[in-house]
């Protein structure tokens, strides 16, 4: 018999969606009119747009002549595209990143999944805690994290994130490697500010580590003191890979495109104490492992960055930054504690009177018959807390918010 990795068997099945999805079908089909709204999913609900899709109508048909058909592109993505990045993502932010430190890629779940492949699999990790799941999962898969027990892993270091330290986490302990911060962040929607994120460079230069910085959400931005990129602060290409996405800035979850920054000057040791260029490590990584990002994606993606797509995704995001500020509103109504929803679609929710993750979940469905995502099921510190997501349509989250103002939550 062939032997399987064990590191993926330590991985419990995903218990967190299937156990919502179950719970939500259960009560539709007892409650079949109840009118059921879901501000738990993660993914955005309003189309492409224009400048997107009118990219991609003349992509694909340049791939139906043979004389401007696109085959096998750079792995590292066109040169069209990431030129467009670091000028209007970056040097137009006063940011020093060069087009040729830019990783187009297929996303950025990909990509902060796959960063582990060039980093040791000795290497200690910290994550905050709650936690976007896939940087936790990856590393258990590279064996990394350790066994799992009392709900958590032993050998990452949790950093955790709630009520009490307002959600900014403290540095380590545990001298980590490797640390993942997701700023505006998934699942709590808060934000580090530049002060509060300069500590992070500053710990990581001083103790040689490295920040996975996880940006997805940087369209979200909306305060002038919240950096929207870790390279706003000093040293941080000295330590820092930044991730980004095209999925909730402009719609693309099902197009699938982002991208990751690795400046030239950020290095590593081998285990014979050589400087190795993570730059390099990465461009063989993708080299032999992916075949670049679909041509007529990488045109739409180019489309969001003239003045009409500009205009447009902003429209779009403000619509999502609208909803949050619905929910928030709502929420404090209802009498209850928020975080997040200002510079992110997500808000954070605190259980009443010491009510776990579930059992607020259980109240919500069956008193105002609207889904959340228990918190807890985003890492041990997000028990007594749940997430909304603000990804749904103006109509569903006003009737949602009408819904907790009538509710005897307490
Ligand atoms: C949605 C999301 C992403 C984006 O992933 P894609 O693969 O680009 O769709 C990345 N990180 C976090 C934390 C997210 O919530």
């Amino acid at each position: 018999m062939i032997k399987v990795n064990d590191n993926f068997c330590k991985l419990s099945q995903s218990y967190l969606f299937s156990e919502i999805a179950r719970k939500v079908t259960a009560f539709q089909s007892e409650h079949p009119d109840a009118g059921v709204i879901r501000m738990g999913i993660g993914d955005v609900t309003r189309p492409i747009c224009q400048a997107a899709v009118e990219a991609l109508h003349r992509a694909a048909d340049e791939q139906a002549v043979a004389s401007t058909f696109h085959g096998y592109g750079p792995e590292q993505g066109y040169r069209f595209l990431s030129e467009r990045i670091a000028s209007a993502d970056y040097a137009a932010f006063g940011i020093d990143v060069q087009p040729d430190e830019i990783f187009i890629s297929d996303g950025a779940k990909s990509d902060t999944g796959n960063i582990g492949d060039i980093l040791s699999a000795d290497c200690r990790v910290a994550v905050t805690d709650p936690v976007y799941p896939v940087y936790v999962d990856t590393n258990v898969m590279a064996g990394r994290a350790g066994e799992f027990a009392d709900g958590r892993w032993t050998r990452l270091e949790y950093l955790s994130c709630t009520a009490e330290n307002d959600f900014v986490p403290e540095l380590p302990k545990g001298r980590p490697d490797i640390i993942y911060l997701c700023y505006p962040n998934n699942p709590t929607g808060t934000v580090l500010t530049r002060a509060q994120l300069s500590r992070w460079v500053d710990y990581a230069i001083a103790h040689k580590a490295l920040i996975l910085f996880d940006a997805a959400y940087e369209a979200f931005v909306t305060r002038a003191e919240v950096p929207r990129s870790i390279y706003e602060i000093e040293g941080a290409r000295r330590v820092a890979i930044e991730f980004r996405s095209f999925s909730k800035t402009a719609g693309f979850t099902g197009l699938r495109l982002g991208y990751t920054v690795i400046p030239r000057e950020l290095t590593g040791v081998d285990s014979a104490g050589r400087e190795v260029s993570l730059h390099d490590l990465w461009l063989r990584r993708q080299t032999t492992k992916f075949n670049g990002a679909s041509y007529p994606v990488q045109r739409a993606a180019a489309a969001i960055y003239t003045p009409e797509g500009q205009k447009q995704i902003r429209e779009t995001v403000d619509y999502y930054l609208r909803n949050a500020a619905m929910l928030r509103q709502g929420l404090a109504e209802a009498g209850l504690q928020t975080w997040g929803g200002i510079d992110s679609p997500y808000v954070w929710v605190r259980t009443p009177d010491g009510l776990g993750s579930w059992e607020f979940f259980d109240r919500m469905l069956h008193e105002c018959h609207v889904v959340c995502t228990p918190g807890v099921g985003f890492g041990p510190s997000g028990e007594g807390y749940v997430r909304l997501t603000a990804f749904n349509t103006a109509e569903a989250t006003a009737e949602a918010v009408e819904r907790f103002k009538n509710w005897k939550i307490k």
